[in-house]
Protein backbone atom coordinates (compact mmCIF):
# COMPACT_ATOMS: atom_id res chain seq x y z
CA UNK A 1 0.00 0.00 0.00
CA UNK A 2 1.49 3.23 -1.03
CA UNK A 3 1.75 6.14 1.77
CA UNK A 4 0.64 9.81 0.96
CA UNK A 5 3.65 11.70 2.36
CA UNK A 6 3.09 15.53 3.99
CA UNK A 7 5.22 17.97 4.46
CA UNK A 8 4.60 21.17 6.54
CA UNK A 9 6.70 24.44 6.29
CA UNK A 10 8.14 26.80 8.94
CA UNK A 11 4.93 28.61 9.70
CA UNK A 12 2.75 25.16 9.92
CA UNK A 13 4.94 24.59 12.59
CA UNK A 14 5.18 28.26 14.28
CA UNK A 15 3.39 28.19 17.04
CA UNK A 16 2.45 26.09 19.68
CA UNK A 17 -1.32 25.52 18.41
CA UNK A 18 0.03 25.35 14.52
CA UNK A 19 1.98 22.25 15.86
CA UNK A 20 -1.52 20.89 17.20
CA UNK A 21 -3.28 21.36 14.12
CA UNK A 22 -0.47 19.94 12.02
CA UNK A 23 -1.00 17.16 14.35
CA UNK A 24 -4.49 16.81 13.76
CA UNK A 25 -4.23 17.36 10.04
CA UNK A 26 -1.65 13.89 10.01
CA UNK A 27 -3.85 12.42 12.23
CA UNK A 28 -6.81 12.15 9.74
CA UNK A 29 -6.67 9.42 8.44
CA UNK A 30 -6.05 6.23 9.71
CA UNK A 31 -3.52 4.92 7.01
CA UNK A 32 0.03 5.18 7.97
CA UNK A 33 1.47 8.59 6.54
CA UNK A 34 5.16 9.78 5.86
CA UNK A 35 5.55 13.17 7.62
CA UNK A 36 8.44 16.00 6.62
CA UNK A 37 8.58 19.12 9.02
CA UNK A 38 10.54 22.36 8.67
CA UNK A 39 12.02 24.22 11.21
CA UNK A 40 9.91 26.79 13.28
CA UNK A 41 9.77 29.83 11.34
CA UNK A 42 12.62 31.70 11.99
CA UNK A 43 14.74 29.35 13.75
CA UNK A 44 16.92 28.73 10.34
CA UNK A 45 17.21 32.37 10.24
CA UNK A 46 18.55 32.70 13.59
CA UNK A 47 20.69 29.64 14.12
CA UNK A 48 22.18 31.15 10.65
CA UNK A 49 22.92 34.40 12.84
CA UNK A 50 24.54 32.27 15.43
CA UNK A 51 26.93 30.76 12.80
CA UNK A 52 27.40 34.23 11.18
CA UNK A 53 28.35 35.84 15.08
CA UNK A 54 31.21 32.77 15.29
CA UNK A 55 32.45 33.21 12.17
CA UNK A 56 32.96 36.81 13.30
CA UNK A 57 34.73 35.34 16.74
CA UNK A 58 31.87 36.87 18.61
CA UNK A 59 30.65 34.27 21.11
CA UNK A 60 29.12 36.87 23.28
CA UNK A 61 26.74 37.94 19.94
CA UNK A 62 26.07 33.60 19.34
CA UNK A 63 25.28 33.30 23.00
CA UNK A 64 22.71 36.31 23.48
CA UNK A 65 20.94 34.46 20.21
CA UNK A 66 21.18 31.30 21.50
CA UNK A 67 19.54 32.31 24.67
CA UNK A 68 16.54 34.28 23.50
CA UNK A 69 15.91 31.31 21.16
CA UNK A 70 16.32 28.75 24.08
CA UNK A 71 13.76 30.15 26.14
CA UNK A 72 11.20 30.88 23.69
CA UNK A 73 11.84 26.84 23.01
CA UNK A 74 11.33 26.15 26.72
CA UNK A 75 8.09 28.09 27.00
CA UNK A 76 6.78 26.53 23.63
CA UNK A 77 7.33 22.92 25.31
CA UNK A 78 6.15 24.40 28.57
CA UNK A 79 2.36 25.31 26.39
CA UNK A 80 2.54 22.20 23.81
CA UNK A 81 2.40 19.28 26.34
CA UNK A 82 -0.71 18.56 28.74
CA UNK A 83 1.38 16.24 31.39
CA UNK A 84 4.54 16.85 33.35
CA UNK A 85 6.02 13.64 31.32
CA UNK A 86 6.22 15.41 28.30
CA UNK A 87 7.08 19.25 29.26
CA UNK A 88 10.15 17.49 31.90
CA UNK A 89 10.77 14.83 28.84
CA UNK A 90 10.77 17.61 25.53
CA UNK A 91 12.95 20.40 27.85
CA UNK A 92 15.34 17.79 28.98
CA UNK A 93 15.81 17.10 24.98
CA UNK A 94 15.49 20.77 24.43
CA UNK A 95 18.59 21.53 27.09
CA UNK A 96 21.04 19.22 25.73
CA UNK A 97 20.15 20.98 22.25
CA UNK A 98 20.87 24.11 23.42
CA UNK A 99 24.18 22.89 25.55
CA UNK A 100 25.30 21.18 22.08
CA UNK A 101 24.71 24.64 20.32
CA UNK A 102 26.78 26.31 22.89
CA UNK A 103 29.46 23.94 22.36
CA UNK A 104 30.16 25.65 19.29
CA UNK A 105 31.00 29.39 20.87
CA UNK A 106 34.39 27.75 22.35
CA UNK A 107 36.18 26.24 19.34
CA UNK A 108 37.11 26.72 15.81
CA UNK A 109 34.27 27.62 13.42
CA UNK A 110 34.06 25.99 10.40
CA UNK A 111 31.49 25.48 7.33
CA UNK A 112 31.38 21.89 9.01
CA UNK A 113 30.45 23.68 12.34
CA UNK A 114 28.06 25.65 10.28
CA UNK A 115 25.84 22.59 8.84
CA UNK A 116 25.60 21.07 12.29
CA UNK A 117 24.41 24.33 13.76
CA UNK A 118 21.82 24.85 11.44
CA UNK A 119 20.77 21.25 11.58
CA UNK A 120 19.36 21.62 14.64
CA UNK A 121 15.84 23.81 13.88
CA UNK A 122 14.55 20.16 11.90
CA UNK A 123 15.75 17.84 15.04
CA UNK A 124 14.46 20.30 17.31
CA UNK A 125 10.67 20.96 15.55
CA UNK A 126 10.48 17.03 14.49
CA UNK A 127 11.19 15.75 18.06
CA UNK A 128 8.73 18.25 19.81
CA UNK A 129 5.88 17.28 17.40
CA UNK A 130 6.59 13.45 17.10
CA UNK A 131 6.26 13.88 21.66
CA UNK A 132 3.02 15.76 20.66
CA UNK A 133 1.66 12.91 19.08
CA UNK A 134 2.81 10.49 21.50
CA UNK A 135 1.27 11.90 24.16
CA UNK A 136 -1.64 11.98 22.29
CA UNK A 137 -1.55 8.09 22.26
CA UNK A 138 -0.71 8.35 18.31
CA UNK A 139 1.47 5.31 17.37
CA UNK A 140 4.53 7.63 15.73
CA UNK A 141 8.22 6.81 15.07
CA UNK A 142 10.60 9.79 14.15
CA UNK A 143 13.44 8.56 11.69
CA UNK A 144 16.74 10.63 11.69
CA UNK A 145 17.08 12.24 7.98
CA UNK A 146 21.04 12.15 9.02
CA UNK A 147 20.63 7.90 8.56
CA UNK A 148 19.35 8.26 5.13
CA UNK A 149 19.40 11.54 3.45
CA UNK A 150 22.33 11.91 1.28
CA UNK A 151 23.76 13.98 -1.34
CA UNK A 152 26.07 12.27 -3.59
CA UNK A 153 29.85 13.89 -4.83
CA UNK A 154 28.31 16.67 -6.96
CA UNK A 155 26.04 17.60 -4.37
CA UNK A 156 22.99 16.03 -6.15
CA UNK A 157 20.26 14.25 -4.00
CA UNK A 158 21.52 10.29 -4.12
CA UNK A 159 18.43 9.29 -4.86
CA UNK A 160 19.47 5.17 -4.69
CA UNK A 161 21.10 5.15 -1.70
CA UNK A 162 17.91 7.55 -0.04
CA UNK A 163 15.81 4.69 -1.36
CA UNK A 164 17.69 1.75 -0.10
CA UNK A 165 18.60 2.99 3.37
CA UNK A 166 15.05 4.45 3.99
CA UNK A 167 13.76 1.29 2.42
CA UNK A 168 15.71 -1.09 5.15
CA UNK A 169 14.28 1.39 8.14
CA UNK A 170 10.78 1.25 6.97
CA UNK A 171 11.11 -2.71 7.02
CA UNK A 172 12.46 -2.51 10.01
CA UNK A 173 9.65 -0.33 11.64
CA UNK A 174 6.64 -1.74 10.22
CA UNK A 175 2.97 -1.18 12.13
CA UNK A 176 3.43 2.75 12.67
CA UNK A 177 0.80 5.41 11.85
CA UNK A 178 3.16 8.80 11.70
CA UNK A 179 6.53 7.99 10.27
CA UNK A 180 8.16 11.52 10.76
CA UNK A 181 11.25 13.08 9.69
CA UNK A 182 13.69 15.82 9.31
CA UNK A 183 13.24 18.12 6.13
CA UNK A 184 16.19 20.26 4.53
CA UNK A 185 19.07 18.46 6.32
CA UNK A 186 20.86 15.77 5.08
CA UNK A 187 24.94 13.89 5.01
CA UNK A 188 26.96 14.09 1.95
CA UNK A 189 29.33 11.80 0.00
CA UNK A 190 31.57 11.58 3.34
CA UNK A 191 28.74 11.74 5.66
CA UNK A 192 29.11 15.16 7.11
CA UNK A 193 25.85 16.70 8.07
CA UNK A 194 24.60 18.92 4.99
CA UNK A 195 21.74 20.38 4.13
CA UNK A 196 19.08 20.79 0.75
CA UNK A 197 19.67 24.38 0.79
CA UNK A 198 17.25 27.22 1.94
CA UNK A 199 13.94 26.10 1.42
CA UNK A 200 14.95 22.54 0.82
CA UNK A 201 12.53 20.82 3.14
CA UNK A 202 9.81 20.50 0.17
CA UNK A 203 12.78 18.92 -2.19
CA UNK A 204 13.21 16.36 0.70
CA UNK A 205 9.22 15.54 0.96
CA UNK A 206 9.37 15.32 -2.77
CA UNK A 207 12.58 12.44 -2.51
CA UNK A 208 10.84 10.82 0.38
CA UNK A 209 8.22 10.53 -1.93
CA UNK A 210 10.17 9.02 -5.03
CA UNK A 211 11.41 6.25 -2.74
CA UNK A 212 8.66 5.25 -0.92
CA UNK A 213 7.00 5.27 -4.30
CA UNK A 214 4.12 7.67 -2.63
CA UNK A 215 0.42 7.95 -3.97
CA UNK A 216 0.90 11.91 -3.31
CA UNK A 217 3.63 14.40 -1.89
CA UNK A 218 1.74 17.24 -0.35
CA UNK A 219 3.19 20.37 0.49
CA UNK A 220 1.78 22.24 3.22
CA UNK A 221 2.38 26.18 3.76
CA UNK A 222 0.98 29.16 4.52
CA UNK A 223 -0.91 29.98 1.41
CA UNK A 224 -3.62 27.97 -0.32
CA UNK A 225 -1.31 26.69 -3.32
CA UNK A 226 0.00 28.14 -6.23
CA UNK A 227 -1.12 31.77 -7.03
CA UNK A 228 -0.74 33.02 -10.28
CA UNK A 229 1.55 35.86 -9.57
CA UNK A 230 3.54 36.43 -6.54
CA UNK A 231 1.23 37.56 -3.57
CA UNK A 232 3.78 39.45 -2.08
CA UNK A 233 4.81 41.87 -5.03
CA UNK A 234 1.09 41.93 -6.70
CA UNK A 235 -2.28 42.25 -5.46
CA UNK A 236 -5.80 40.05 -5.48
CA UNK A 237 -3.46 37.48 -7.14
CA UNK A 238 -5.41 34.08 -7.16
CA UNK A 239 -5.34 30.66 -6.24
CA UNK A 240 -4.40 28.10 -9.56
CA UNK A 241 -6.08 24.82 -8.98
CA UNK A 242 -4.45 23.19 -11.11
CA UNK A 243 -0.38 22.71 -12.76
CA UNK A 244 1.23 20.80 -15.02
CA UNK A 245 4.56 19.37 -13.71
CA UNK A 246 6.65 21.59 -16.41
CA UNK A 247 4.46 23.98 -15.42
CA UNK A 248 5.28 24.06 -11.79
CA UNK A 249 9.39 23.14 -12.19
CA UNK A 250 9.39 26.57 -14.24
CA UNK A 251 7.53 28.89 -11.75
CA UNK A 252 9.61 26.84 -8.50
CA UNK A 253 12.98 27.57 -10.59
CA UNK A 254 11.82 30.93 -11.70
CA UNK A 255 10.87 32.22 -8.31
CA UNK A 256 7.43 30.98 -7.03
CA UNK A 257 8.81 30.81 -3.51
CA UNK A 258 6.05 27.84 -2.07
CA UNK A 259 8.31 25.72 -3.97
CA UNK A 260 11.80 25.11 -3.59
CA UNK A 261 13.54 25.48 -7.10
CA UNK A 262 14.44 21.76 -7.77
CA UNK A 263 11.45 19.87 -5.93
CA UNK A 264 9.29 19.04 -8.55
CA UNK A 265 11.90 17.07 -10.47
CA UNK A 266 11.98 13.98 -8.83
CA UNK A 267 8.03 13.88 -8.55
CA UNK A 268 8.05 14.84 -12.49
CA UNK A 269 10.20 11.75 -13.13
CA UNK A 270 8.41 9.24 -10.86
CA UNK A 271 4.87 10.75 -11.78
CA UNK A 272 3.60 11.20 -8.42
CA UNK A 273 1.32 13.72 -7.93
CA UNK A 274 2.22 16.90 -5.66
CA UNK A 275 -0.27 18.56 -3.93
CA UNK A 276 0.12 22.47 -2.31
CA UNK A 277 -2.34 22.84 0.79
CA UNK A 278 -3.40 25.56 3.03
CA UNK A 279 -2.23 24.28 6.80
CA UNK A 280 -4.46 27.92 8.29
CA UNK A 281 -7.19 26.61 5.79
CA UNK A 282 -7.40 23.35 5.03
CA UNK A 283 -10.47 23.05 3.39
CA UNK A 284 -9.37 24.75 0.78
CA UNK A 285 -8.70 23.15 -2.85
CA UNK A 286 -5.20 24.08 -2.69
CA UNK A 287 -3.33 23.10 -6.00
CA UNK A 288 -2.73 19.69 -7.64
CA UNK A 289 0.36 19.12 -10.37
CA UNK A 290 0.57 16.46 -12.49
CA UNK A 291 0.55 15.43 -15.89
CA UNK A 292 -2.49 17.21 -17.20
CA UNK A 293 -1.96 20.07 -19.89
CA UNK A 294 -5.14 22.59 -20.11
CA UNK A 295 -4.50 23.85 -24.10
CA UNK A 296 -3.59 27.18 -24.49
CA UNK A 297 -4.52 28.54 -21.41
CA UNK A 298 -1.58 30.70 -19.86
CA UNK A 299 -1.45 30.10 -15.64
CA UNK A 300 0.75 32.16 -13.81
CA UNK A 301 4.03 35.26 -13.87
CA UNK A 302 6.82 34.35 -11.47
CA UNK A 303 10.14 36.22 -11.20
CA UNK A 304 14.12 35.41 -10.16
CA UNK A 305 16.33 38.17 -8.40
CA UNK A 306 19.57 39.18 -8.62
CA UNK A 307 19.84 38.19 -11.67
CA UNK A 308 23.55 39.60 -13.74
CA UNK A 309 23.08 40.21 -17.66
CA UNK A 310 27.17 38.74 -19.41
CA UNK A 311 27.66 40.13 -23.27
CA UNK A 312 29.96 38.84 -25.11
CA UNK A 313 30.36 40.41 -28.59
CA UNK A 314 33.02 39.81 -31.33
CA UNK A 315 32.59 40.26 -35.04
CA UNK A 316 35.54 37.40 -36.17
CA UNK A 317 34.22 34.65 -33.94
CA UNK A 318 30.46 34.54 -33.48
CA UNK A 319 28.51 31.73 -34.19
CA UNK A 320 32.34 30.30 -35.66
CA UNK A 321 32.40 26.48 -34.73
CA UNK A 322 33.31 26.26 -31.49
CA UNK A 323 32.39 29.73 -29.98
CA UNK A 324 29.75 28.88 -27.94
CA UNK A 325 31.13 25.76 -26.48
CA UNK A 326 34.18 27.69 -25.07
CA UNK A 327 32.19 30.72 -23.71
CA UNK A 328 29.60 27.43 -21.98
CA UNK A 329 33.16 25.58 -20.91
CA UNK A 330 34.14 29.12 -18.99
CA UNK A 331 30.79 29.21 -17.02
CA UNK A 332 30.89 26.03 -16.18
CA UNK A 333 34.83 26.00 -14.88
CA UNK A 334 33.15 28.66 -12.40
CA UNK A 335 30.05 26.05 -11.62
CA UNK A 336 28.03 29.55 -12.57
CA UNK A 337 24.82 28.43 -14.75
CA UNK A 338 23.31 29.90 -17.04
CA UNK A 339 19.41 31.06 -16.86
CA UNK A 340 18.67 31.94 -20.00
CA UNK A 341 20.83 33.00 -23.53
CA UNK A 342 20.37 34.40 -26.44
CA UNK A 343 22.35 34.97 -29.66
CA UNK A 344 22.74 37.33 -32.67
CA UNK A 345 25.00 37.47 -35.11
CA UNK A 346 27.41 39.39 -33.46
CA UNK A 347 27.31 38.35 -30.11
CA UNK A 348 25.54 36.00 -27.17
CA UNK A 349 23.75 37.22 -23.99
CA UNK A 350 23.31 35.23 -21.11
CA UNK A 351 22.18 35.45 -17.57
CA UNK A 352 23.38 34.42 -13.81
CA UNK A 353 22.32 34.41 -10.49
CA UNK A 354 25.62 34.36 -8.68
CA UNK A 355 28.05 37.27 -8.92
CA UNK A 356 30.65 34.83 -6.80
CA UNK A 357 32.99 34.00 -10.03
CA UNK A 358 32.03 37.35 -12.30
CA UNK A 359 35.58 38.75 -12.45
CA UNK A 360 37.21 35.71 -13.12
CA UNK A 361 34.31 34.59 -15.88
CA UNK A 362 34.53 38.53 -16.96
CA UNK A 363 38.42 38.16 -17.58
CA UNK A 364 38.27 34.89 -19.43
CA UNK A 365 35.46 35.90 -21.52
CA UNK A 366 37.71 38.97 -22.92
CA UNK A 367 40.13 36.66 -24.49
CA UNK A 368 37.12 36.11 -26.98
CA UNK A 369 35.49 39.59 -27.70
CA UNK A 370 34.03 42.65 -25.59
CA UNK A 371 32.36 41.88 -22.53
CA UNK A 372 29.87 44.10 -21.20
CA UNK A 373 27.63 43.47 -17.41
CA UNK A 374 24.55 44.69 -16.15
CA UNK A 375 23.88 44.10 -12.70
CA UNK A 376 20.91 44.43 -10.35
CA UNK A 377 18.36 43.12 -13.32
CA UNK A 378 15.65 39.99 -12.38
CA UNK A 379 13.97 37.33 -14.95
CA UNK A 380 10.28 37.94 -15.33
CA UNK A 381 8.51 34.54 -16.68
CA UNK A 382 4.88 33.53 -17.83
CA UNK A 383 4.35 30.25 -17.46
CA UNK A 384 1.78 27.73 -19.18
CA UNK A 385 0.99 25.46 -22.30
CA UNK A 386 3.32 28.07 -24.67
CA UNK A 387 3.19 25.37 -27.64
CA UNK A 388 4.74 27.41 -30.32
CA UNK A 389 1.66 26.53 -32.20
CA UNK A 390 -0.74 28.24 -30.34
CA UNK A 391 -1.63 31.30 -31.51
CA UNK A 392 -1.73 35.37 -29.78
CA UNK A 393 0.26 34.52 -26.59
CA UNK A 394 3.67 36.47 -27.53
CA UNK A 395 1.07 39.17 -28.85
CA UNK A 396 -0.62 39.05 -25.49
CA UNK A 397 2.47 39.17 -23.04
CA UNK A 398 4.46 41.71 -25.25
CA UNK A 399 0.89 44.21 -24.79
CA UNK A 400 1.42 44.03 -21.10
CA UNK A 401 5.40 44.04 -21.04
CA UNK A 402 5.04 47.26 -23.01
CA UNK A 403 6.51 49.95 -21.32
CA UNK A 404 9.09 47.82 -19.47
CA UNK A 405 12.17 48.10 -21.20
CA UNK A 406 13.43 44.36 -22.00
CA UNK A 407 17.51 43.56 -21.88
CA UNK A 408 16.95 40.07 -23.30
CA UNK A 409 13.93 37.94 -23.91
CA UNK A 410 14.23 33.98 -24.05
CA UNK A 411 11.13 31.55 -25.90
CA UNK A 412 11.54 28.12 -27.45
CA UNK A 413 13.51 26.64 -24.94
CA UNK A 414 10.24 24.89 -23.86
CA UNK A 415 6.82 24.86 -24.61
CA UNK A 416 6.02 26.33 -21.42
CA UNK A 417 7.63 29.75 -20.75
CA UNK A 418 8.82 33.14 -21.78
CA UNK A 419 11.41 35.23 -19.79
CA UNK A 420 11.75 38.51 -20.00
CA UNK A 421 15.36 39.75 -18.43
CA UNK A 422 14.19 43.56 -17.04
CA UNK A 423 15.99 45.92 -14.48
CA UNK A 424 15.25 44.82 -10.86
CA UNK A 425 13.56 48.36 -10.48
CA UNK A 426 10.79 47.00 -12.77
CA UNK A 427 10.07 44.37 -11.08
CA UNK A 428 7.15 45.17 -9.58
CA UNK A 429 5.05 47.29 -12.58
CA UNK A 430 5.91 44.58 -14.69
CA UNK A 431 4.46 41.67 -12.78
CA UNK A 432 1.46 44.04 -12.04
CA UNK A 433 1.08 44.21 -15.30
CA UNK A 434 1.34 40.71 -16.84
CA UNK A 435 -1.53 40.09 -13.81
CA UNK A 436 -3.95 42.98 -15.30
CA UNK A 437 -3.27 42.01 -18.82
CA UNK A 438 -3.50 38.14 -18.81
CA UNK A 439 -5.89 37.80 -16.26
CA UNK A 440 -8.27 40.15 -15.76
CA UNK A 441 -10.45 38.49 -18.02
CA UNK A 442 -10.04 34.67 -16.81
P1 LIG B 1 7.10 27.30 3.91
O1 LIG B 1 7.76 27.90 5.09
O2 LIG B 1 5.80 26.61 4.23
O3 LIG B 1 8.02 26.44 3.10
P2 LIG B 1 7.45 29.48 2.07
O4 LIG B 1 7.55 30.81 2.74
O5 LIG B 1 8.71 28.84 1.62
O6 LIG B 1 6.62 28.51 3.01
O7 LIG B 1 6.47 29.59 0.80
C1 LIG B 1 5.18 30.13 0.92
C2 LIG B 1 5.20 31.59 0.49
O8 LIG B 1 5.56 31.66 -0.89
C3 LIG B 1 3.88 32.27 0.54
O9 LIG B 1 3.61 32.78 1.82
C4 LIG B 1 4.00 33.36 -0.52
O10 LIG B 1 4.28 34.60 0.04
C5 LIG B 1 5.22 32.95 -1.34
N1 LIG B 1 4.95 32.91 -2.79
C6 LIG B 1 5.72 33.49 -3.75
N2 LIG B 1 5.21 33.29 -4.97
C7 LIG B 1 4.08 32.57 -4.79
C8 LIG B 1 3.09 32.04 -5.68
N3 LIG B 1 3.16 32.22 -7.01
N4 LIG B 1 2.05 31.38 -5.15
C9 LIG B 1 1.96 31.18 -3.82
N5 LIG B 1 2.86 31.62 -2.93
C10 LIG B 1 3.91 32.31 -3.40
N1 LIG C 1 14.35 25.40 7.58
C1 LIG C 1 14.95 25.53 6.27
C2 LIG C 1 14.84 26.96 5.79
O1 LIG C 1 14.33 27.80 6.51
C3 LIG C 1 14.37 24.59 5.27
C4 LIG C 1 12.89 24.77 4.96
O2 LIG C 1 12.15 25.37 5.73
O3 LIG C 1 12.46 24.29 3.91
O4 LIG C 1 15.30 27.24 4.72
MG1 LIG D 1 9.51 26.92 1.68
Amino acid sequence: MSMEVMKFGGTSVGTVSRMQEVASLVTASSKPTFVVLSAMSGTTNALIEIADYLYKKNPEGANEVINKLEAKYLQHAQDLYSTEEYKLKTKAFLLKEFEYLRSFTKDLFTSFEEKNIVAQGEIMSTNMVVNYLKEKGVKAILLNALDFMRTDKNGEPDLEFIKTELGKIMEHHQGFQIYMTQGFICRNAYGEVDNLLRGGSDYTASLIGVALSASEIQIWTDIDGMHNNDPRVVKKTEALHQLNFEEAAELAYFGAKILHPTCIQPAKYAGIPVRLKNTMEPEAEGTIIDNTIIKGKIKAVAAKDNITAVKIKSSRMLLATGFLRKVFEIFESYQTPIDMITTSEVGVSMSIDSEVHLNEIVNELKKYGTVSVDHDMCIVCVVGDLDWKNLGFEALVLEAMKSISVRMISYGGSNYNISFLINAQDKQRALQQLSDVLFQHQ
